[in-house]
C-alpha cells in the first residue's frame, strides 16, 4: 500500500524549487504534487467572483493542470486514499484540532476545525493532509462532470487543496461557484432512487403494511377466539370482529382503510384462519405429548344446544419432571352414540394427532354402558386393542353417582334439593319478587345477599345455593308473605312455600344438606384437579369417610342440633312429633314388626341425622371400590420407589406382585 502513494513534497518546499524554469520542467512531471500545488498555488489568486467560467490560465499553467489531471485519471491514490477519511460514504471530518496538526506549514498556518463547521461538503483525506469537496470529487472521479482543467476546481475534486494562507477565500469561491452547485446537483440526482426502484420500493411497504393489517385483523381473532366471543352478529357490521378492529383503528393507521376494503374479511377465509389457530394449538400440543412415553384417555360426551352429540378427548401425561398435564385435544361431532362409533372416532383422532394406541396406559369415562360397558363399552373395544390400557371409572362422576344415591334414598336430602331448587328459582325468575326481596331488605333492615340457583347436574353448587337460602331464610319468608297478600296465581303458590318455610323439617333438611354438600363438594373440587395421583384421590375419599364417621356420634349430632333449634327460634315453628300413625290392628300379627316410633323429637332428628350419614357413607365406599383401584395403586407406588432409587429386592417384590395382580385382574373382569 505504502509503495502505490507517490511521493507527496511540502508545498514550500516545491515553491522554493519554483524560480528556474529548468527545475520546474524536472520536476512537474515525474512528481505531481509539485505541480498541482503550484498551479493551485497560483490559480487561486486568479480567479474571479463571476464564476468558473472566466477565469484565465496561462499556457504554461493549463498544460501543468492538464497533465495532474492525466495523471489523476490513471491512478486515484490522489484524489482519495484508502484510509477511512476515503473509503467511507460520508465526509470526513476531523474529530478534534489535535489531528489537522500534521497540516502545520512553516509559517504556522494549519487546516482549522471551524471551516468543517461552515462547509459542510468539506471532507479531509488524512493521508495527503489536504482538504477536498465531497460532492465535486465523487462527481469527478464518477466521470459524471468534469472540472474542465479548471485549476481552482481541481484542488478541490482531484489534486487537494492545501492553502491555508488563502484558504477562507478560496473555500467561499468554491462554495459559491457553478461547478460546484452543478456537482451538488448531480450528486443529488445520483443519490435518488431510479424510477423502478422507487415502484420497488413502494410496493415493498405496500406489501408490509398489509402484511402488518392482516397480522391486526388476526389478532383480532386470536382475542375473540382465547375469549370464546362469536365473531359475528346479526348484521356483518354489528359482529365483534369488526367492531373490535374498528377499534382498533385508531390505534393501527391503515385498518380502517382495510376494513372498508373488506378483503380478508369474508366468512371463508376468517373461519380459516380461526381453524389454522386451532390446528397450530392442536400440533403443538401433540408434540408435547408425543415426548412423553405414555399418556391416558378422558373422554365424555354431551349433547349441544344444536341437539348434535360431541365427544370430547383430553389426553392425561406425565412429562420427564414427573409434572402431570391435561391436554383436551378437541370435539368431536358422534353420528351415532354406540360403543362401536366412539371407539372408531377415538382411534382416528388418536391417528390424525399422530399418537400410537401401543403408548395408551389408561381410559377414564363415565359409568355409561356405552363407555363402560364391561363387555362391548368402549373402554372394553380399546382394551381388546391395547392390553395395559386399564379403564378407571371417572372418581368425580363416582362422587356424584354417590351424591345422587344419597338423595334418591333420604327423603331429608331430597326435599332439602327440591326446596332449594324450587324457592329459589321461584324468587330470582321474577324481576317484581326480587325487587320486593331488595325493597324488603332496605325497610326491615334485614341483610341480604344474592340467592344462587341450583342447578341437578352441576357438581359443586348444591351448598352454596343452599347456603344462600339459608342466610337469607328471613327475607325469603317476608317476600312470600308480601306475594301472598298480592294473592294471583303466584300468591297460592307463595303461600304453599311459606308454609313450608315455616316448617322446622324444613330447615333441618336444608342445614343436613348443607352439612353434608359443603364437604362432599370440597371433595368434588379436589377430585377434578389435574396434578391429583390416584393415591391422592383415595386418600382424600378417605379422609370425607373418617369426617363423615365422626360427625356421625351423638356428641357432634347434639352441638348441632341444639345450635339449629336456637337459629329456628324465630324462623320457624317448634320442632314437633308427626302425628302417629299405626296400622289398624286387625293388621297386626307380630307386635315386633311395629316399627319403633321416636319417643323425642331430638331422637326423630337424630335418626334422620345418622340416616343420611349412613347413606352418604354407605354410597361413599361402593362408588369408590373400583377393581381396578388396587393394582394401580402397586403400580403407583413401584413407579415411587423406583424414581427414589430404592434397594433392588423390594423393587423386585413390587414387579411380582404387580404381574400376579395384573393377570387376576384382566382374567377375571375382561376375560
Ligand atoms: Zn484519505
Ligand atoms: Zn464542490
Amino acid at each position: 500500500m505504502a509503495e502505490k502513494r507517490p511521493n507527496i513534497h511540502p508545498f514550500f518546499t516545491v515553491k522554493k524549487k519554483k524560480p528556474t524554469k529548468s527545475t520546474v520542467d524536472a520536476e512537474s512531471s515525474p512528481d505531481l504534487s509539485t505541480s498541482i500545488n503550484d498551479v493551485n498555488n497560483v490559480n487561486t489568486e486568479e480567479i474571479s467572483d463571476e464564476g468558473s467560467s472566466i477565469v484565465v490560465v496561462d499556457d504554461q499553467r493549463e498544460e501543468d493542470v492538464s497533465s495532474s489531471f492525466t495523471d489523476d485519471q490513471s491512478g486515484k491514490q490522489l484524489s482519495k486514499c484508502e484510509l477511512v477519511c476515503c473509503a467511507s460514504l460520508t465526509m470526513y471530518v476531523p474529530a478534534s484540532a489535535s489531528e489537522l496538526q500534521s497540516t502545520l506549514t512553516q509559517d504556522k498556518r494549519s487546516c482549522q476545525v471551524l471551516w468543517f463547521n461552515i462547509y459542510s461538503w468539506l471532507t479531509f483525506c488524512k493521508t495527503t493532509k489536504k482538504l477536498y469537496c465531497f460532492s465535486c470529487r465523487a462527481a469527478v472521479n464518477q466521470k459524471l462532470h468534469q472540472p474542465n482543467g479548471l485549476a481552482a476546481h481541481m484542488s478541490f475534486t482531484s489534486s487537494g487543496f492545501s492553502d491555508w494562507k488563502n484558504a477562507l477565500r478560496a473555500l467561499a469561491q468554491h462554495n459559491s461557484s457553478r461547478f460546484h452547485s452543478e456537482c451538488l446537483y448531480i450528486s443529488q440526482q445520483q443519490s435518488r432512487p431510479s424510477v423502478i426502484a422507487r415502484i420497488d420500493t413502494a410496493s415493498r411497504q405496500q406489501q408490509e403494511q398489509r402484511r402488518q393489517l392482516l397480522m391486526a385483523e388476526a389478532s383480532s381473532l386470536q382475542y375473540l377466539l382465547r375469549q370464546g366471543i362469536p365473531f359475528r352478529g346479526h348484521t356483518e357490521v354489528e359482529g365483534n370482529l369488526i367492531q373490535l378492529m374498528r377499534l382498533r383503528s385508531a390505534d393501527i393507521p391503515g385498518l380502517h382503510q382495510w376494513l372498508d376494503n373488506k378483503r380478508y374479511l369474508s366468512h371463508d377465509i376468517i373461519n380459516e384462519l380461526a381453524k389454522e389457530m386451532a390446528l397450530i394449538i392442536l400440533r403443538s400440543i401433540c408434540v408435547e405429548i408425543s415426548e412423553r412415553p405414555f399418556f391416558s384417555l378422558i373422554c365424555d360426551e354431551s349433547t349441544d344446544e344444536s341437539a348434535k352429540t360431541q365427544l370430547s378427548i383430553s389426553i392425561r401425561s406425565v412429562d420427564a419432571c414427573f409434572g402431570i398435564h391435561e391436554d383436551c385435544l378437541g370435539l368431536y361431532e358422534l353420528e351415532s352414540q354406540n360403543a362401536e362409533h366412539i371407539t372408531t372416532v377415538i382411534l382416528d383422532v388418536l391417528l390424525r394427532c399422530s399418537l400410537s394406541l401401543d403408548a395408551c396406559r389408561g381410559q377414564g369415562y363415565d359409568g355409561a354402558a356405552t363407555m363402560s360397558g364391561i363387555h362391548d363399552g368402549v373402554a372394553a373395544n380399546i382394551l381388546r386393542k391395547q392390553k395395559k390400557a386399564f379403564f378407571v371409572h371417572c372418581n368425580a362422576h363416582s362422587l356424584d353417582l354417590a351424591l345422587q344415591d344419597l338423595s334418591k334414598e333420604s327423603i331429608a336430602i331430597n326435599t332439602a334439593i327440591n326446596v332449594t331448587k324450587d324457592i329459589v328459582n321461584f324468587v330470582r325468575r321474577s324481576p317484581k319478587r326480587l325487587n320486593i326481596a331488595e325493597k324488603l331488605s332496605y325497610d326491615l333492615s334485614i341483610k341480604s345477599s344474592q340467592l344462587k340457583p341450583l342447578c341437578p347436574t352441576r357438581w359443586t353448587v348444591r351448598a352454596s345455593s343452599m347456603n344462600s337460602l339459608l342466610t337469607n331464610y328471613q327475607l325469603v319468608k317476608s317476600v312470600m308473605q308480601e306475594v301472598v297478600d298480592q294473592k294471583g296465581t303466584s300468591g297460592v303458590a307463595a303461600a304453599g312455600w311459606l308454609n313450608q318455610m315455616e316448617n322446622f323439617q324444613t330447615f333441618f333438611g336444608l342445614k343436613l344438606g348443607h352439612l353434608i354438600f359443603v364437604a362432599t363438594e370440597e371433595l368434588s373440587c379436589s377430585l377434578q384437579r389435574v396434578e391429583n395421583s390416584l393415591h391422592d384421590v383415595l386418600c382424600a375419599v378417605n379422609v370425607l369417610i373418617n369426617y363423615f364417621t365422626r360427625i356421625r356420634s351423638d356428641e357432634y349430632f347434639e352441638n348441632f342440633y341444639s345450635k339449629l333449634v336456637a337459629e329456628a327460634e324465630y324462623l320457624t315453628d317448634e320442632p314437633r312429633m308427626p302425628r302417629n300413625r299405626r296400622p289398624p290392628s286387625r293388621f297386626i300379627t307380630d307386635a315386633t314388626q311395629i316399627p319403633r316410633i321416636p319417643s323425642t323429637c331430638t331422637e326423630l332428628y337424630k335418626n334422620q341425622y345418622q340416616n343420611v350419614i349412613d347413606g352418604v357413607l354407605k354410597a361413599l365406599n361402593n362408588r369408590f371400590k373400583q377393581s381396578i383401584f388396587p393394582l394401580l395403586c402397586e403400580v403407583q407406588e413401584f413407579l415411587i420407589t423406583v424414581a427414589n432409587g430404592s434397594e433392588s429386592d423390594i423393587i423386585d417384590k413390587l414387579c411380582a406382585e404387580i404381574q400376579d395382580f395384573g393377570w387376576i385382574t384382566k382374567y377375571i373382569q375382561y376375560e
